[in-house]
């Protein structure tokens, strides 16, 4: 984890996806580039899940985690350095549910809500899907999503959803 002098501002959350390209390799690397941000610290990762693709395609599995940071960007300037990581992992935008070496999604930040044009936050599609709910449940327990309410409740919509825990290695 990074050690400096940066005067934090926010608390966000960050999910983390691949099924292309080792996802397990990418997502390691993908915390390790975060954390190396100026202005940011990674302070938690949750464990990673499998889960199979909801899209129709056939396509591999995919691996999701959720990351816990600190950092001083605003949520646009954090958009843009989240981007440019999903850039430099090979990130390819195809078609809708297209398989992804990395995607990387603002799913919190702090109790903001927030919705522009480039940027909607809670992320929009958060409530519906376990592979974000199950790791954001494991390291934010009692994390409530503004406008949604409390993730124990929301996860209870999602158990349908089969998703297995793995080790984070
Ligand atoms: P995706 O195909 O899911 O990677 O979509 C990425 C695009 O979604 C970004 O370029 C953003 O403009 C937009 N977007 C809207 N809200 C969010 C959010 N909370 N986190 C990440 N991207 C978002």
């Amino acid at each position: 984890m990074s050690q400096n002098n940066t005067q934090y501002t926010a608390t966000a959350y960050i999910a983390l996806g691949s099924n292309l390209d080792n996802p397990h390799k990418q997502i390691n690397s993908a915390c390790e580039e975060i954390d190396a941000l100026p202005g940011m610290s990674l302070i938690q990762h949750s464990s990673l899940y499998q889960s199979a693709p909801i899209a129709q395609q056939v396509q591999p599995d995919y691996i999701n985690a959720v990351a816990k940071i600190d950092t001083a960007l605003m949520p646009a300037e954090l958009l843009n350095a989240l981007l440019i990581i999903e850039r430099k992992h090979g990130r390819k935008r195809t078609f809708r549910n297209a398989p992804r070496t990395l995607d990387l999604d603002i799913l919190l930040y702090n109790t903001l809500q927030l919705n522009s044009e480039n940027l909607t936050i809670p992320h929009p599609r958060m409530t519906q899907r376990a592979f974000v709910l199950y790791p954001l449940m494991e390291i934010a327990p009692d994390c409530c999503i503004p406008g949604h309410g409390k993730i124990n409740q929301l996860i209870a919509a999602c158990s349908n959803q089969i998703i297995t825990r793995l080790d984070f290695s």
